[in-house]
């Protein structure tokens, strides 16, 4: 029987906070207050000898959790006039820690902007009675452009139905307009309703940034539209962070994070291109987005839209039409745009046999003549390579020295422009030997090629071509190493938009998304590596990188008819008849994709069985191994819940297992239920930490798990 605590006693509050990573705790930790505190209540906590900031889980009579209050701390204070986080954003979180298997503190205080861990409760008690500034007169909205037949037909379904829905949609198709069509028609039948629309890429939110604004800003205020991403400063994180919070933003527009945004009145939830690779967090929990906002939408009742010209194989999965004795069928509604808008059609697709090239040739004379005619012509060309430098390694023609990384199983690249040999996992770098360090011979040449050298290379290639406005022709390159620098990337980009480039060359970066008005031609040189990849989905990622690639292409459909221009994609290959390149020709998505999961299904892979990893980092790898080793042993001697329907593979070194020093072992866990996976997983965390602790794993420096990996 609980005896309820006297006037006099103070609560006992269980505060999320972020603990130490792998503590063990759950980031759940008891403090005393003098009154109750609604849960979602963010207060400011002593832990250890620091003070940080702490959100209220639950409130128990002390009585019933700790018989000794008098060994707790008080809150040393509460952060006044900010609402608790609410119901919804609670459950989010804590969903997200169990599904991912992170401690629900860290899941709590990640969610949160990195500012508002560190002021103090005067200081954001200053922050929120600074006014917003008043709503700025914006412009009157643009006229709306009347809805093709396909998107008004999209545009009825969402507006009557509860989703989630899967927009298969054609690039170019017109999606970004259903989206705002989508979410216009929620905030206006409800004055306080909120929208979440996420895109993958930093670089992406700018421009969408500007199309919602112009078309809500009248409507709804100039402060109704406000971004989240990691490109932010922390004040303006902050600043967006709070209108949200507070109900004044109405629309959220941002990358994976933006999908923890307080948002009390959140009823849609948009994905753009949701297939993106980008939406699954790498590092601490490591999270889907796109997967984390189909369960926020459900659980809150809003309506969630996820869109892409290339669904992932899930999702693809997930909106097959419903059948009868198919219970995963029909989760999700599918709905379809085939057709581009303004009757562009996408690019012709021409193969080139590099077979019946000379070897080493990074351009063919067909590719080539093709790219010199659009130059002439004044029209822009794309030229794609996923690798950035110059040439991924350098080697000594006499005695074999190749520029190996120091600290991990990798080369060095060679980088021309500041002749550096760079290690693109540890980031060591040093200067280009003048002679090979192993024999001394001055010989040593690049071996294979990377962007600097396709831009280099194509400089040379083009150099007599006339271009209509004279002068030489002109090349840029768009990679991770030329838009390092604040600002250079928008900088680059405005330059292809203002027509100031003939040739693009670049990595998968330009890929996506820009609406690059003249390019009539895109390439993609040397596709091949992914297709005998050891990871799975490596052609899948390929096949959708070169249909967005093949988007990019004849965008101003009136230049492309009233010029006649040929709009091309280019790949050369030393398979062209690969499967990959054969959906690719006929723009095939939906052939693909039957391809794709017939393997998958054979194979018993994603999505027709559950996955995670488990990743052990340590000195050797013999020891990162034993780890898993004998974690995996303990948790089958303990048959453990679950344990039944899950396979445990044995430890394998990563990929590349060596980094920085740090040799790497993973151990693949799978289950065909997605429950008996997750069952299995948290019955079997609290063994790995026992296992961890045992003095015969000495030497390992970190274990993690991720759930639902992509990266096999
Ligand atoms: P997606 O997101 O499917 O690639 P967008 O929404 O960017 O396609 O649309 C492609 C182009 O077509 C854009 O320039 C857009 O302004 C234009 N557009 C979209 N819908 C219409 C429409 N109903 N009428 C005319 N132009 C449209
Ligand atoms: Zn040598
Ligand atoms: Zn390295």
């Amino acid at each position: 029987m609980s005896v309820p605590p006297a006037v006099s006693d103070p609560l006992v509050l269980s505060v999320a906070v972020q603990t130490p990573a792998h503590s063990g705790l759950d980031g759940l930790l008891s403090y005393t207050h003098a009154s109750p505190l609604p849960p979602g209540t963010l207060v400011r906590v002593p832990l250890g000898r620091r003070e940080v900031l702490g959100v209220v889980w639950d409130t128990a009579e002390a009585a019933d959790t700790a018989p000794d209050t008098t060994a707790l701390r008080p809150v040393a204070g509460v952060l006044e006039g900010l609402a608790p986080l609410d119901e919804g954003w609670r459950r989010l979180v804590g969903f997200a820690a169990r599904y991912y298997q992170r401690a629900l503190g860290e899941v709590a205080l990640a969610a949160l902007p990195p500012q508002l861990r560190d002021l103090r409760p005067e200081q954001l008690a200053r922050r929120l009675r600074r006014k917003a500034a008043a709503d700025a007169q914006a412009d009157a909205a643009p006229p709306l452009v009347a809805l093709t037949a396909e998107q008004e037909a999209v545009r009825a379904r969402v507006a009557a139905g509860a989703g989630p829905f899967l927009l298969f949609g054609t690039t170019g198709s017109g999606k970004t307009e259903v989206y705002l069509r989508a979410v216009q028609a929620v905030l206006e039948a409800d004055p306080s309703a909120q929208a979440l629309v996420m895109v993958p890429e930093i670089n992406l939110t700018p421009q969408l940034e500007a199309r919602f604004t112009a078309r809500f800003a009248p409507q709804f205020g100039a402060q109704a539209v406000v971004s989240l991403h990691s490109g932010m400063t922390p004040a303006q994180r902050l600043k967006s962070w709070l209108a949200a919070h507070q109900g004044t933003a109405r629309i959220v527009l941002g990358t994976r994070m933006a999908v923890f945004a307080s948002l009390p009145a959140l009823r849609i939830l948009v994905v753009d291109e949701e297939h993106d690779p980008s939406y699954k967090q790498q590092e601490g929990a490591r999270y889907s987005a796109r997967d984390l906002a189909v369960w926020r939408g459900r659980d809150q009742g809003a309506k969630v839209l996820l869109g892409s010209a290339t669904p992932s194989l899930e999702s693809w999965h997930a909106s097959r039409p419903a059948a009868e004795g198919d219970p995963g069928s029909g989760r999700y509604e599918r709905l379809h745009m085939p057709s581009r808008i303004g009757a562009g059609a996408l690019p012709r697709v021409r193969r080139v046999d590099m077979n019946q090239q000379p070897r080493g040739t990074v351009f063919s004379a067909p590719l080539l003549a093709a790219i010199t005619e659009r130059v002439q012509r004044g029209e822009q060309s794309m030229v794609l390579l996923n690798r950035r430098g110059y040439a991924p390694v350098l080697y000594c023609v006499d005695c074999g020295w190749k520029s190996d990384c120091p600290h991990c199983s990798a080369h060095q690249v060679f980088h021309k422009t500041d002749r550096s040999l760079r290690c693109h996992h540890c980031g060591t770098a040093s200067r280009v030997p003048r002679a090979c360090p192993g024999c001394g011979s001055p010989d040593i040449v690049p071996l294979g090629r990377g962007t600097e050298q396709l831009e280099e290379q194509l400089a040379q290639l083009l150099a007599g071509v006339q271009r209509p406005g004279g002068g030489p022709v002109r090349i840029a390159r768009i990679d991770a190493d030329t838009t390092r620098a604040q600002g250079a990337l928008e900088q680059q980009l405005a330059q292809v938009h203002a027509g100031e480039v003939d040739v693009l060359v670049g990595t998968q970066m330009i890929a996506k998304g820009h609406d690059f008005r003249r390019i009539t031609l895109v390439a993609a040189v040397q596709p091949d590596g992914a297709l005998f990849s050891s990871d799975f989905r490596a052609p899948e990622r390929l096949f959708a990188l070169l249909m967005q690639a093949a988007g990019r292409a004849g965008r101003d459909a009136d230049y492309v008819a009233r010029e006649g221009a040929a709009v091309e994609m280019w790949v050369q290959s030393l398979h062209p008849k690969h499967a990959v390149f054969e959906a690719l020709r006929t723009h095939d998505y939906e052939a693909f994709a039957a391809q794709q999961l017939a393997e998958r299904a054979d194979a018993a892979l994603p999505p027709f069985s559950y996955q995670a990893l488990v990743r052990a980092d340590a000195r050797t790898q013999a020891v990162a191994q034993g780890f898993l080793a004998a974690a995996s042993a303990a948790a089958q001697a303990a048959t453990l819940p679950g344990v039944e329907h899950v396979t445990l593979y044995p430890p394998v070194p990563l990929t590349v297992q060596r980094v920085a020093n740090v040799e790497r072992a993973q151990m693949l866990v799978e289950s065909p239920h997605r429950a008996a996976l997750q069952r299995f997983l948290a019955a079997w965390h609290p063994v790995l930490h026992t296992t961890r602790a045992d003095p015969a794993h000495r030497g390992l420096i970190r274990w993690l798990v991720d759930v639902d990996p992509l990266v096999i």
